[in-house]
């Protein structure tokens, strides 16, 4: 027994046919008596095959390629950054930008001196220290904000 790779058309299905010999498969051909298993047409060919590729003895198998070492953050990470950043733009739109004075002013507004109002500017670690101890809210911004006298 001999089996062949065979194709039809236009289908295109690909089955295993077995066959006494490589004639017998060329006469049952002839009188259409292969057909595919698939879609029953008789227009049936030997599919090529790929060139079969010698093995020599000593030759390891290929390793696995390593993943690809990912350059920076995960995309789930960036996509997480992103997102952060773009909600703390939304937040400083409402907000006004008050530079060196933040300390001041987030006091002032603190302790009743002036209206209340969202203001985001600078601090030194040492005065966001202080307005803390005194029970002012602020907050970090998770990203560094440029000054708008400093923006473009
Ligand atoms: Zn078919």
């Amino acid at each position: 027994m001999i089996v062949f790779d065979l194709i039809c058309q236009p289908a295109g299905h690909r089955f295993e046919g077995w066959f006494a010999s490589s004639e017998a498969f060329a006469a049952q051909q002839q009188r259409g008596l292969v057909d595919c298993p698939h879609c029953g047409t008789t227009a049936v060919s030997k599919a090529p095959m790929a060139p079969a590729v010698p093995k020599k003895g000593n030759q390891l198998p290929t390793p696995a390629q390593p993943a690809p070492v990912a350059e920076g953050l995960p995309p789930e990470a960036q996509a997480v950054m992103d997102k952060l950043a773009k909600l703390q733009a939304e937040a400083l739109q409402q907000s006004r930008w008050v530079g060196e004075d933040f300390a001041e002013q987030s006091r002032a507004i603190h302790y009743g001196e002036r209206e209340a109002e969202p203001i985001h500017g600078k601090a030194t670690l040492e005065e966001a220290k202080e307005l803390l101890e005194e029970g002012v809210a602020i907050m970090p911004l998770p990203f560094p904000v440029v000054p708008p006298d400093q923006a473009n």
